[in-house]
């Protein structure tokens, strides 16, 4: 078939004709005098940093994406409640940055006595009414993060939410059936997946049953590494285990990502969450098990740390840092010196990262420090993009990456698809996808250039 548009290497090519064989590609052709097919062909998508198995457990539950004031949410929550079953309700994915204020324990206490939980988009914050504290309360006793006082939680129960509030193994089931339909369709086809010891378990039980058919390359978040050790030395096609998650700080929206200096809103610094020697131990423990660490950073406090400790790897090359937000200038050198992997969500500067957004009303001038796609070009800092699934899905991430509030750093479209195609798949070490070349398996995604908002 002859494509209008195709990406090979770093570049798009018009009038291109690419034949398969016996599921391999057999022969590309580039400047043909016309096309069959509009659009763009590009190798497989490759969300490098996603949450498609919680994100679609989430889905099943009621979603305040998309509310825009405070009193809508309420007033939505309230509606909602009915229809949810279960002792536990739990509501996903609101988005305080433009509210003015968050919900409290208070606002939710007036709705119901029924144990409620709402948590933020960013996964890192969470609101709970005094039920939701009781019941927890009762079964585990004080909460690390949690201030009873206004219902606030940051960082460890909203991030292990499904740990202290499970999800029934039919639900997990569902969940990842759900996660690899909705992938699908997104044209991701490999997927580098932060995830759960329930989740893992099951994504591996479904296939040795022969029922995943996507391609997962999973970091287990390190508290549950002993919990899945059984299952590192499991490869398939399919499914591996390639890496081990840890956080060094928490996010933005939650004000908890670690800066050098104060929130211009709240005034306070967030600390970083781990000493340098724990982190050395879990690149230890990573190595001898032949994984990589995926260390979590967004402010350069936390981006710091995680270069001071990779530096003492003998093979940094291994590790990764993801969203790596707001380095500073010496920040992206080092990472290029080292040659370790960033994993990038351009997404984020589209939704939170422009003049006057988000970002800017709460670290001021230091968004130009952020996702500074050019530079790392001109460096050869190893990157790729992933969406962390704040939505899923390659397509709006790069529409961020083509409109940085620093025109200087945008990249073109062409370079933006290799980020989040070859790239990623190189990053996920998969050498036989994400290249339109002979001899390479013959997975492709298609994208309309309305949707990446070019014509
Ligand atoms: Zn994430």
């Amino acid at each position: 078939m002859i494509f209008k548009r195709v990406l090979l290497g770093r570049h798009l090519y018009e009038n291109c004709e690419v034949k398969t064989e016996g599921g391999y590609v057999s022969s590309v052709r580039a400047g043909l005098d016309h096309w069959e097919v509009g659009g763009i062909l590009v190798p497989v998508f490759a969300d490098t940093h996603a949450h498609f198995t919680s994100y679609a457990l989430s889905i099943n539950r009621p979603r305040l994406d998309g509310i825009k004031r405070v009193e809508d949410a309420l007033d939505f929550i309230s509606k909602k409640l009915e229809e949810v079953e279960g002792e536990v309700v739990i509501m996903e994915g609101y988005d305080d940055s433009a509210w003015g204020r968050t919900p409290t324990k208070r606002d939710l206490d007036r709705i119901t006595s029924r144990p409620l939980i709402l948590r933020r988009v960013c996964g890192h914050k969470a609101v709970l009414n005094s039920s939701a504290i009781n019941w927890l309360k009762e079964r585990y006793g004080d909460i690390p993060g949690l201030d009873e006082s206004s219902g606030l939680a940051v960082e460890h129960l909203p991030l292990n939410l499904n740990r202290y509030v499970p999800p029934e193994e039919r639900e997990v089931e569902k969940a990842i059936e759900r996660a690899e339909s909705l992938a699908g369709r997104l044209g991701v086809l490999l997927i580098g997946e932060n995830t759960r010891g329930f989740f893992i378990r099951k994504l591996v039980e479904m296939d040795r049953a022969g029922r995943l058919s996507l391609m997962w390359r999973v970091a287990v978040y390190y508290d549950e590494l002993e919990g899945v050790k059984d299952l590192l030395n499991y490869r398939s096609e399919n499914f591996r285990i390639v890496g081990v998650k840890e956080f060094l700080d928490g996010s933005v929206g939650a004000r908890t990502a670690s800066f050098s200096f104060p929130y211009t809103d709240t005034g306070e610094k967030a600390p970083l969450l781990h000493g340098d020697d724990y982190l050395k131990e879990v690149v230890e423990k990573a190595e001898r098990l032949g994984l990589g660490v995926w260390f979590h950073a967004i402010g350069d406090e936390a981006i710091e740390q995680a270069l001071r400790v990779l530096e003492t790897s003998s093979n940094p090359g291994k590790h990764r840092i993801e969203h790596f937000l707001f380095p500073r200038a010496e920040h992206y050198r080092k990472a290029a010196a080292l040659g370790v992997w960033v994993s990038l969500q351009p997404n984020f500067t589209y939704r939170w990262g422009r003049l006057h957004g988000m970002y800017h009303r709460v670290v001021g001038d230091a968004i130009y420090w952020h996702n500074r796609f050019r530079t790392m070009e001109n460096l050869s800092v190893r990157y790729a993009f992933g969406s962390d699934t704040m939505p899923p899905g390659p397509l709006y991430g790069i529409r961020g990456a083509l409109k940085h509030p620093l025109p200087e750093e945008r990249l073109t479209l062409a370079e933006a698809l290799y980020r989040y195609t070859t790239a990623g798949a190189e990053m996920l070490g998969e050498e036989s996808v994400g290249r339109l070349e002979v001899g390479k398996k013959a997975l492709f995604s298609t994208v309309s250039e309305e949707c990446v908002g070019i014509s």
